[in-house]
């Protein structure tokens, strides 16, 4: 078999067989094949596709790179969470705990940051000696003490994904629908679970900007999940503004803890209680979301959620007590304020300007390889659909790096519209996949 004429059949638009998408895969992994022509596939998969048969094949090529977490010795069913990436999106700080303080095992690989859109990795390491390289062995340990662990992509666990991700982000080809179900599926299913809950996101913020595309790929997780045998729920969520007020990694750290105390902003309280819920039903299948919210909305304002997350920081090396004192976590040397230039209504806070922002600040990286500063961000002081006065502060900016506040300024000024007449009330969550 040669990798030319995979790239060309795939060019042309042909079907490749199961043994030749593993023989690509083995290769790409194994160093076998150099990475000029594993991109040459990838941007050839994003013009011609792959059908369904493919993306499973794809998905169980990328999962049989490594034995998935075995988490068989667990009771009960164990569940995954997955977002195609937003901005402000903490979601996954809350979610996790949160499930696991209602008894569901929810193992969380979660990932770095990519352009304008932020990562759970990187928040949740802006807590002082917290780990999340740990070994598979010892995520199980905590999955198994604590019911919530978070852990960064692992050559032990997904090295198919690490290996294809970071080529397709530097050649223009994460857009790619079934490479993206793909990615998702085998990350998830790589640690362990028996179904997951997938936040796609649409809008200017998200990786997928119009809707018809987010129904897409959240039908092929859907329709490959099944194949293999294991159940996915997708739901399509608004990312045009960003969620919450947060956006800069302790920052949203903060603004998590907030919420598990019961303070979060409406917009990411329903998210967290939307996801959780749907992941509670998948775990107990005799339950309706609608009971699994309710239950959530308890654990989460009783102090049932934060608890969780206290042993999680614990148990993953840091110390707990940074969810009492938020001093502990690294904060920004200046702020400055954004004002509004005139009286109105907001109709709109681009999350794609505002996550541009955050990265000029430092938030975020601009290749994979840039360091970020993880004090820095941006606080929203209103939302969509806010009556503001001339003169009152929209946002603050949180800094470290004078020569950076400028663009930052400029950039976020440019992401509020601001009119005479009160804009709909936006929709946070469009439709469920299942
Ligand atoms: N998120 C992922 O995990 N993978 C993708 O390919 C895109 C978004």
């Amino acid at each position: 078999m040669r990798v030319i004429d995979l790239i060309q059949r795939k060019r042309d638009g042909e079907e490749l067989s199961r043994e030749e998408v593993d023989f690509f895969l083995k290769g790409a992994v194994g160093g076998q094949i150099p990475d000029y022509q594993i991109a040459a596939l990838l941007m050839a998969i994003y013009f011609s596709g792959l059908n369904d048969q493919e993306t499973v094949d794809w998905t169980e090529g990328m999962l049989g790179m490594a034995p998935p977490l075995d988490l068989s010795g667990l009771p009960g069913p164990k569940i995954g969470k997955h977002s195609t990436g937003g901005v402000g999106d903490k979601t996954s700080l809350i979610v996790g705990p949160l499930v696991a303080a209602a008894g569901v095992v929810a193992p969380m690989t979660v990932g770095r940051g990519l352009a304008h859109t932020g990562g759970t990795l990187d928040k949740i390491e802006s807590i002082p000696g917290f780990n999340a390289r740990l070994k598979a062995a010892e995520f199980a340990t905590l999955l198994r003490n604590v019911g919530v662990a978070m852990n960064g992509p692992t050559e032990e666990l997904t090295p198919a994904d690490l290996k294809l991700y970071s080529l397709r982000n530097a050649t223009g080809t994460v857009e790619s629908i079934p490479l993206m179900a793909a990615s998702i599926l085998s990350v998830k299913l790589s640690e362990g679970t028996d179904g997951m809950v997938v936040d796609v996101k649409t809008g200017a913020g998200a990786l997928l900007h119009k809707i018809t595309d987010a129904r897409r790929l959240a039908q092929t997780i859907v329709t490959v999940a099944k194949r293999l045998g294991k159940k996915a729920v997708c739901v399509l969520t608004d990312m045009e503004q960003p969620i919450g007020n947060a956006i800069g990694n302790a920052l949203e750290v903060m603004e998590a803890v907030e919420a598990m105390r019961g303070n979060g902003p409406p917009d990411l309280v329903e998210l967290s209680l939307e996801m959780g819920s749907r992941m509670v039903a998948l775990a107990q299948p005799d339950r309706t979301v609608e009971s699994a919210k309710e239950q959530l909305f308890q654990l989460l304002n009783d102090g049932s959620a934060l608890q969780k997350f206290r042993q999680m920081v614990q148990f993953q090396g840091a110390d707990p007590q940074v969810v009492d004192k938020y001093e502990m976590l690294p904060t920004a040397s200046a702020a400055h304020t954004i004002s509004s230039p005139r009286a109105g209504f907001i109709t709109r806070i681009s999350a794609d300007d505002i996550g541009q922002a955050a990265l000029v600040l430092g938030a975020g990286r601009e290749k994979a390889d840039s360091k970020l500063d993880p004090a820095v961000g941006i606080v929203l002081e209103h939302k969509v659909g806010d009556r503001i006065q001339a003169g009152e502060p929209l946002c603050s900016i949180y800094y470290n790096a004078d020569e950076h506040l400028e663009e930052a300024s400029a950039t976020v000024e440019d992401a509020f519209r601001i009119s005479a007449t009160a804009p709909e009330a936006p929709t946070l969550i469009y439709e469920v996949i299942q």
